[in-house]
């Protein structure tokens, strides 16, 4: 059973982790505890020579192990002995992601850690089953398409959810015979680093998981620049993704995923299972208090059931308890900084200046640390940030319509795709709104992810560029070569 824990008596280093062993620099950040904005930890910032010295000890590690050339299957057996360790340091992981980042130690433990755990056993088996391809020519010759690893992947993660993102780059890259050197993000990276130390207990040989500390702008734009770093891999907002594009386009073009920000819409027809609805609906919006690139930030209403959706979105929103992460009753978390909840604020009072009305919560809560009060808003104007910007935090806008075409309509975000929720007992209804709804991923019934991680994530529009999870993301870590062979 997990256990609630006090913050003041985690252990953790504050240093780069390069091959085997923690790099110290020179302090530059002060980190805060979201949950009751308590300074407790400096983090260094890596200038280029330490990202130097990562991406070479990535390189010489990849050529004295024999990570890309050896049988498979050594990799698929080094990632599950990881895995096994990841989940018997569980307590340990959950506590320091509960620590610095907004995620509940109920939920760090029993789903962040456990998610991570199988991620890595999901990609390491991949590792001896996926591969290139003979195909078909003229009899005089021989086709074939090696299927190659890129060599040092450079990798950048987002504050959210640390230790599942970390997952997400690392198993596949690793997985596909690639090293790594993953950027975590400033706010959030000690349960990264553990991540890292693990790696090498459990026999991935040294130098193939690097961890660099820093911000974006200094050292997650020295990281993506840098010429032996052959492939990004980068998950944040879609502002910092454009801030990536251009630097790939002014140091040296490589190839990159990009995973970005979302503004997800949620359409309740008429013949929905309301009671179903609204609890998906809340989940889906207050989970990480609305800080996750698919929360289902835009309810899209048939004005047929708007009144009862309402009232049942009211209870549901009401009943998350709000708590310090390292409170094992709590359930709702904060919002991950001060300059974020003051964002989030100006964004819903905007709105109600431009004449929204306030359902259900709207106000910062009057406690210590950076929480704000699970929000319906309905009457929104459509040009008011909170329709049309990613707000990362509790706020959910309802807009009523009358039948499916006003619906899909509405569901069309100019900028964003990423995901959906769809709800309707109606069959046919259900099938054209999977075709017609233009996001990476769409849930019917539900909402959020599941743990079948061989369904790919990523976004349409700037929602992003490629795929992370399933098998998608393992090609993606892999090159193709054809060859062409006169017999
Ligand atoms: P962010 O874009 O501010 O930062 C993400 C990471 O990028 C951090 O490590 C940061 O230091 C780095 N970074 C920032 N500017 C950079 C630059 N110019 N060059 C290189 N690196 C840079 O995002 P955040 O606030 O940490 O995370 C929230 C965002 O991430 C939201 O927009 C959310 O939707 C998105 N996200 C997307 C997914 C997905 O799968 N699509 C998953 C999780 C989070």
């Amino acid at each position: 059973m997990t256990r609630s824990f006090d913050p003041r008596h985690i252990e953790f280093r504050s240093a780069h982790w390069i091959g085997d062993r923690y790099v110290t620099g020179p302090s530059a950040l002060d980190l805060r505890r979201p949950s009751d904005a308590a300074p407790y930890a400096t983090s260094p910032i890596a200038d280029l020579a330490v990202i130097d010295e990562a991406v070479q000890t990535a390189k010489a590690a990849l050529k004295t192990s024999g990570w890309a050339t050896s049988r498979p299957r050594q990799r698929t057996e080094a990632m599950h002995r990881w895995a096994d360790l990841v989940d018997a340091e569980a307590e340990t992981l959950g506590r320091l992601e509960s620590l610095a980042s907004t995620r509940p130690i109920s939920q760090s433990v029993t789903v962040d850690v456990a998610v991570t755990a199988e991620q890595i056993r999901f990609f390491a088996e991949l590792a001896d089953k996926e591969g290139g391809d003979v195909v078909p020519t003229d009899g005089d010759h021989l086709g074939m398409i090696l299927s190659e690893p890129y060599g040092v992947v450079g990798a950048i993660t987002p504050w959210n959810v640390p230790l599942s993102m970390a997952g997400w780059k690392l198993g596949p890259a690793l997985a596909a015979g690639n090293a790594v050197v993953l950027k975590p993000s400033e706010m959030t990276p000690f349960s990264t680093l553990y991540l890292a130390e693990l790696a090498v207990r459990a026999g991935i040989p040294a130098g193939l998981v690097n961890i660099v500390l820093g911000d974006g702008p200094t050292t997650g734009a020295s990281l993506i620049g840098h010429p032996d770093i052959a492939k990004v891999s980068f998950t944040g907002s879609t502002l910092a993704g454009g801030a990536i594009l251009r630097t790939i386009a002014e140091t040296r073009i490589k190839p990159m995923t990009l995973e970005l920000g979302g503004k997800s819409p949620q359409i309740v027809f008429a013949s929905a299972d309301i009671g179903n609805a609204a609890a998906c609906i809340a989940r889906g919006i207050l989970i990480n208090a609305g800080q996750t690139c698919v929360a289902g930030t835009r309810v899209i209403a048939d004005r047929r059931i708007a009144g009862a959706l309402l009232d049942r979105l009211c209870t549901a929103m009401s009943a998350y308890r709000a708590g310090a992460t390292w409170d094992a009753a709590s359930d709702f978390s904060p919002i991950i900084s001060e300059r974020q909840i003051a964002r989030i604020d100006a964004i819903v009072e905007a709105a109600i200046s431009g004449g929204a009305e306030r359902m259900l919560g709207g106000r910062r809560m009057a406690r210590d640390g950076y929480f704000y009060e699970p929000t319906i808003l309905t009457g929104v104007a459509p040009d008011s940030p909170a329709l049309t910007e990613e707000i990362f935090g509790p706020v959910l806008t309802v807009q009523i319509v009358d039948g499916e075409d006003e619906a899909f309509a509405l569901s069309d975000h100019p900028a964003y795709g990423l995901a959906a929720g769809i709800y309707t007992t109606d069959l046919g209804q259900a099938m054209r709104a999977m075709k017609r709804v233009e996001a990476g991923t769409i849930w019917i019934n539900r909402y959020g992810r599941s743990r079948d991680h061989i369904l790919p994530t990523g976004g349409y529009k700037s929602s992003g560029i490629g795929k992370d999870l399933g098998k998608e993301a393992y090609r993606a870590n892999r090159r193709q070569k054809s060859v062409l062979v006169a017999i």
